[in-house]
């Protein structure tokens, strides 16, 4: 009766591990895959004009260690500007 109850649990535990390690990896699959394929087409805000844009399209400055996105380079160096003046 006892091996029964332990053979019981076992399965039990295969079955909750089974169903947390399986589904759990092919979600993180579909959204690692998700966000390689959009990566271009993440839309990200113009930090001096407020104008949302497609990052590919961004102008790139890092400022403090995070990457900054401008919609051209005459927004940039007004953002730079401004950095300057405080
Ligand atoms: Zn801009």
């Amino acid at each position: 009766m006892r091996l029964l109850i332990f053979i019981g649990i076992v399965y039990l535990c295969y079955r909750i591990l089974k169903s947390r390690l399986f589904p759990g990896a092919s979600i993180g699959n579909k959204v690692f895959r998700h966000n390689v394929r959009n990566i271009d087409d993440v839309m990200v805000k113009d930090p001096y004009c407020g104008v949302y844009f497609p990052i590919r399209d961004g102008v790139p400055l890092k400022v403090d260690g995070k990457d900054l996105y401008f919609c051209s380079n005459e927004c940039r160096d007004k953002f730079i500007a401004l950095q300057r003046k405080k």
